[in-house]
């Protein structure tokens, strides 16, 4: 049968659950390390390094991407740079 309160399958013949709760009495009948205040404040911290960490991989994309699309910016300027000096320098080689 299955732990309404922590949804964790248990034997047929399971008088608790592993998480404390009693089938025969059906009530929470102690609360587990994973409900204590210290694991619950763990989880929360846990649960924004994650974010944090999703946040800056994230923007560290968007910083590759930046100067990647830069790079890409600065050659085209670079070959139209070229593409007008070519074009100045024979009317400077005809005086
Ligand atoms: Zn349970």
């Amino acid at each position: 049968m299955q732990c309404p309160s922590c949804q964790l399958e248990n034997p047929p013949t399971a008088e608790v659950c592993d998480c404390g709760y009693s089938f025969t009495k059906r009530v929470q009948t102690r609360r587990t390390a994973a409900d204590s205040p210290e694991v619950l404040e763990l989880r929360a911290i846990a649960r924004s390094v994650k974010s944090i960490r999703t946040m800056a991989l994230f923007w560290t994309c968007v910083m590759i991407v930046s100067a990647i699309l830069a790079a890409i910016q600065f050659n085209q300027i670079e070959e139209r740079l070229k593409d007008v000096q070519k074009q100045f320098v024979p009317t400077e080689l005809r005086k």
